[in-house]
C-alpha cells in the first residue's frame, strides 16, 4: 500500500492532567482537512504533539514515509510549517519576521536574505494584505494583523504541508474569507496540503474536504463535511441544540445555532 503523504499512527501525547490518545490520522497530498471539536477536547495539544513542543508518549508521526523525528530542523521546516495562535512579537518589523520564514533555506554562513528571499517573502505579506505594515513593528499591528503576517511568514516557508491552529480567530469576516480563499487557491494550484483547526463550523464546511471532530482527547469521528457534520453528531459532542442545513451555493451543510427562546418556540424540525 502506499504511504500517505502524512500519517499520524496510534499517536498520544498531552500533560499531567490532560492526556490525547488513541490518534490516527492520514491526510493525502493536496489535502484541505480541518480539525474540529469543542474548547479543551485536545486540538491544539495535537500541533503542538506534531511539533515537539510537548513529548510524545506513543506512536508516531510519518510525513512523505519518513519518520518526523529523523527529520533535521531545517529538512523539516522546508516541508512543513506551523502557524500558531500566538504570533512573538518582539521588537521586529514586520518584513523581517515573515523574512525569517526564509531561514530553512539559508546555507550554513548565509547571514542576509537574498533577492530571491525578499521577492518570496513581499509576495505572501501582499497576498496576505500586510505589505502596507511592512515596515511597523510586529507589536504594532492588530491581533487580527500579527495573524495574517503569521500566515505570510509560513507561506514565505513554502512548505509543502501548512499546519494552521485557528488562522482566521482574530479576523474580520473580510479577511477570515480572504485568507481562507488564499490557502484554497494554493492548495487548489500548488498542491499545499491544508490541516487547520478551525472553530467555525460552517467556514470549516465551505472550505475543507475531510473533517476531523475532537472530543475529549479522542478523535471522534472524521470524513466529509456532510458525513460529520450532523445534527446529532455536533449536538453529541458540543451539547447544544443546532439545525442542519445546506447551503443553496455551495451544497455544504451549515449550522445553525438554536436559542432557548426558538427552542421553546419549537425547534423540532431538524
Ligand atoms: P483545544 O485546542 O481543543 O481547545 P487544548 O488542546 O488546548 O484544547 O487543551 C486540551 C486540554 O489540555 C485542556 O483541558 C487544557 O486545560 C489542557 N492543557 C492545555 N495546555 C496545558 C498545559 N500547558 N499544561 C497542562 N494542561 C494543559
Amino acid at each position: 500500500m502506499k504511504p500517505s503523504f502524512f500519517h499520524i499512527e496510534n499517536f498520544s501525547c498531552g500533560y499531567p492532567g490532560f492526556k490525547l490518545s488513541g490518534i490516527n490520522l492520514s491526510l493525502e497530498k493536496g489535502s484541505f482537512s480541518g480539525i474540529i471539536g469543542p474548547n479543551g477536547s485536545g486540538k491544539t495539544t495535537l500541533f503542538r504533539g506534531i511539533t515537539s513542543s510537548i513529548a510524545t508518549l506513543e506512536g508516531r508521526i510519518f510525513l512523505k514515509g519518513k519518520d518526523l523525528q529523523l527529520f533535521s530542523l531545517k529538512e523539516r521546516a522546508r516541508k512543513m510549517a506551523i502557524v500558531t495562535q500566538f504570533t512573538d512579537t518582539d521588537q521586529i518589523s514586520v518584513e523581517d519576521y515573515v523574512l525569517m520564514g526564509r531561514m530553512p533555506y539559508h546555507h550554513r554562513f548565509q547571514f542576509f536574505e537574498s533577492k530571491n528571499d525578499v521577492e518570496k517573502a513581499h509576495k505572501y505579506m501582499q497576498l496576505t494584505d500586510v505589505f502596507k505594515h511592512k515596515d511597523k513593528l510586529m507589536t504594532e499591528l492588530s491581533g487580527g494583523e500579527q495573524q495574517r503576517a503569521a500566515i505570510a511568514r509560513a507561506l514565505t516557508q513554502e512548505p509543502e504541508l501548512l499546519l494552521l491552529d485557528e488562522p482566521t480567530s482574530h479576523l474580520d469576516i473580510t479577511h477570515q474569507v480572504r485568507i481562507l480563499d488564499l490557502l484554497h487557491r494554493l492548495n487548489q494550484e500548488m498542491g499545499l496540503t491544508v490541516l487547520m483547526v478551525i472553530h467555525d463550523l460552517n467556514l470549516a464546511s465551505e472550505y475543507c474536504d475531510q473533517l476531523v471532530l475532537f472530543n475529549e482527547g479522542r478523535l471522534f469521528t472524521q470524513g466529509t463535511p456532510e458525513e460529520v457534520l450532523t445534527f446529532d453528531t455536533i449536538e453529541k459532542v458540543y451539547k447544544t441544540p443546532v439545525i442542519t442545513r445546506t447551503n443553496p451555493y455551495s451544497n455544504k451543510p451549515v449550522i445553525f445555532l438554536v436559542s432557548e427562546k426558538m427552542m421553546k418556540q419549537g425547534g423540532e424540525n431538524r
